[in-house]
């Protein structure tokens, strides 16, 4: 039998993984259709006369209210149910270390290790930075590269 390439996960840890992204995805999905729900329930006193536009403006109120921040995750899930199905799911994208699965099981989408993450989160703020000193009219260097 070949060897995973995420072999520091076992089945019964993806399988966990895999169950509460599931979990997760499933709560977003009943908070869209609850907000859905409620907009119909709302607008249906209203508009009787035009009810195929109100239709088409009920699911597109209901659209934007659900969170951008939320419709990003349910999206970022769905890519990681996804990827679990091959062995790239809890490998690093950055350095292809395996990512702990201490770190998945806090936050089940990760794709970088914790040292890439908090390198790119250093790198962040470093541009960050440089774009303020440049705004500042200031000369830094900044060395590493
Ligand atoms: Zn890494």
């Amino acid at each position: 039998m070949a060897t995973r390439l995420n072999s520091h996960l076992s089945d019964k840890q993806i399988e966990l993984l895999k169950d509460k992204l599931l979990g997760e995805a499933e709560r977003i999905k009943n908070n869209f259709q609850q907000k859905k729900q409620e907009y119909e329930n709302t607008s249906l006193t209203g508009a009787k006369d035009e009810v195929d536009s109100a239709n088409d403006s009920i699911l597109l109120a209901a659209d934007m209210r659900f969170s951008n921040r939320e419709s990003l995750y349910f999206k970022k899930i769905m890519k990681t149910l996804s990827k679990m199905e091959s062995d790239q799911y809890g490998m690093c994208d950055e350095c292809g270390d395996p990512i702990t699965f201490s770190r998945l099981i806090a936050r089940p989408t990760s794709e970088m290790c914790i040292l890439c993450k908090e390198e790119s989160e250093r790198e962040e703020s470093q541009n960050f930075f440089e774009r303020r000193s440049k705004s500042l009219g200031q000369v830094m260097s900044v060395s590493g590269s």
